[in-house]
């Protein structure tokens, strides 16, 4: 699986070398045999005919070269110049397609490796429902026993079967409802508009003042707000090359928003002892293009909270939105107070906070698939909006991205939240705030490690704090070991999201990650890494990302195979 990456290394360079050695010997060449130059000679016609001709040069093709060349960024000319080499040398084209078809090959056998009655084609005939059930059953079974270990970050969020088999008896019903018409599905209407009621006021917003809309997840309810700051800072400010500030462990979904909307994002770094930006490197970012500035309660990587409040100033101050991300532990952040966490204030009620995200389907302990979105105007909300009159389809309006939803998403989170109500969301948080801090401070005690700023939420990450200690070979036994954490970069290091499906588990892990130092200490053989370090490595040793991007790009289209 690393061939995409050796490539590099291993055809590309060398040419590379080759081609800056030739350079330097054709240039000496040239040195040595000292040709003789035109219109060296002092006569007035040369001379004119020399700076007119230097002139022409200059303006018309040295000075427009120079423009073009500030206006593309290092990578982009760095992507061009491998894209020309990776094009033109035969032998370099041969053995990268070769190396992609024998990694597709990999990727695919290890993605495929528990398929069985692949389907390809549509059968002829339907199916007996026995044989569907049977089917049904099997796939579940499998996976389940892959899902319930207790040890994996994140990704599982509830950990009570009776609750999950409660919520998928309501919400069973809705499935086929479709809130895009909500003249009809007038119980998915009410029970979205109650669950934006319900969460806004959780966020700090006034009844009947709530401004929200539900989506699909998180990474919709980002792209959402990016969008809506570009379509305000358009009609508003007139700004047509909109930019987003955020701090570098914001998540990835920013990034996407920025893409498919034509968005640049300026990343500002984070302070290794808190884990998040400094003030005045915010100002300074801050350009008559800046549309909104984005901090997250607690980020994805490391879990640490931006400072919100003075974030929150300084978006006042020059008039831009803040969208405040708390996708990922938003269930658990709005009960910091009453549970005694200090964490900055990042709710509607600090002035300057004009949007917030947070997600249903994590600690909010709903089905996959909905999250939701808030801004503190109803006029900032109507930039989320689109509508259009002039289809022969009629009238359509959405608020979100899609048209058609099934209503069942929204049926589940409105369960989840009657369900559970205050004190059970506020329990919950209390036991995953706890567990947090009790791991943290074990792993805090072992001095081969270190933790990453001052997480207080719900995910803990940790780096090496010993150069004979390399963390992604930690993660690797940790993988033998049935763990399955997050291997981070930027710095290397690994995570865990605590949910309430691997609390339980948290002092096995401790006790796996001490023995696994030992184990290193015990034999530096040990301290090697296979496939994932690789991939972190080598990443960060060709600070390119084209090499990754192709690889995810095998990666996704091996995962959409049969
Ligand atoms: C999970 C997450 C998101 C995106 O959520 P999806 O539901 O996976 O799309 C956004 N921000 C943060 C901080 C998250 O943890």
């Amino acid at each position: 699986m690393d061939a995409a990456f050796l490539l590099y290394q291993e055809t590309i360079l060398p040419k590379l070398q080759l081609l800056i050695e030739f350079t330097l010997i054709y240039y000496k060449e040239l040195k040595s045999k000292a040709l003789p130059l035109p219109f060296f000679s002092k006569e007035p016609l040369n001379i004119f005919v020399f700076y007119t001709l230097f002139l022409i040069i200059l303006f018309k093709i040295v000075f427009p070269l120079l423009k073009w060349c500030f206006s593309l960024s290092f990578g982009s000319v760095k992507r061009s110049f491998i894209r020309f080499l990776t094009q033109c040398i035969p032998s370099v084209k041969r053995k990268l397609l070769e190396s992609r078809q024998k990694t597709e090959k990999e990727v695919f056998s290890e993605l495929s490796k528990h398929d069985t009655n692949q389907t390809y084609k549509l059968p002829k005939n339907g199916m007996k429902l026995s044989t569907l059930n049977d089917r049904m059953s099997f796939w579940l079974k499998r996976d389940e026993v892959a899902i319930n270990t207790g040890k994996i970050s994140g990704a599982k969020y509830s950990n009570d079967p009776d609750y999950e088999r409660n919520l998928k008896e309501f919400i069973k019903d809705f499935f086929f409802h479709n809130p895009l018409h909500f003249d009809i599905y007038a119980g998915a209407r009410q029970m979205e508009a109650e669950l934006l009621s319900m969460t806004g006021i959780l966020l700090g917003c006034e009844k009947d003042h709530v401004y929200g809309s539900t989506t699909s997840g998180g990474t919709e309810s980002n792209m959402m707000a990016i969008y809506t700051y570009r379509q305000w800072g358009l009609e508003v400010k007139n700004i047509t090359k909109p930019e987003i500030i955020v701090p570098e462990t914001a998540h990835a979904s920013f990034y996407k928003a920025a893409h498919f909307y034509n968005v640049k994002v300026i990343t500002l770094p984070t302070k290794p002892r808190s884990g998040t930006i400094e003030i005045s490197a915010l100002r300074r970012a801050i350009s008559k293009n800046t549309v909104c500035i984005v901090g997250s309660v607690p980020n994805y990587p490391h879990g640490n909270c931006d400072p919100i409040e003075e974030m929150a100033k300084v978006a006042l101050k020059y008039n831009v939105g803040l969208h405040v991300d708390a996708c990922l532990g938003g269930f658990l952040t709005i009960f910091a107070q009453e549970n005694q966490i200090k964490i900055p204030k990042f709710d509607f009620k600090v002035p300057g906070v004009t949007s917030i995200s947070i997600d249903h389907h994590k600690y909010g302990l709903a089905n996959k698939g909905i999250s939701s979105i808030f801004y503190n105007s109803k006029e900032l909300r109507h930039y989320q909006y689109f509508s259009t009159s002039s289809w022969p389809g009629g009238i359509y309006a959405t608020p979100c991205a899609p048209g058609s939803r099934s209503g069942a998403p929204i049926a589940g989170a409105w369960f989840a939240m009657v369900y559970n109500g205050y004190n059970g969301y506020k329990e919950n948080a209390k036991k995953i705030f706890e567990t947090t801090r009790k791991f943290r401070e074990k792993i805090e005690s072992i001095k081969e490690l270190k933790v990453i700023g001052d997480p207080k939420i719900c995910v803990v990450a940790f780096a090496s704090n010993n150069k004979n200690l390399n963390i992604y070979a930690l993660h690797e036994i940790l993988l033998q070991k049935g763990w399955n954490l997050g291997a981070l970069n930027y710095p290397a290091c690994i995570h865990i999201t605590i949910t309430l499906a691997n609390e339980k588990s948290l002092n096995d892990l401790v006790k796996e990650i001490q023995n696994a130092i030992e184990v290193i200490k015990n034999d530096p053989t040990k301290n090697k890494v296979g496939i994932m370090g690789t991939i972190y490595g080598t990443t960060k040793k060709v600070p390119d990302t084209q090499t990754a991007d192709e690889f995810m790009k095998v990666v996704l289209d091996a995962s959409l195979k049969i």
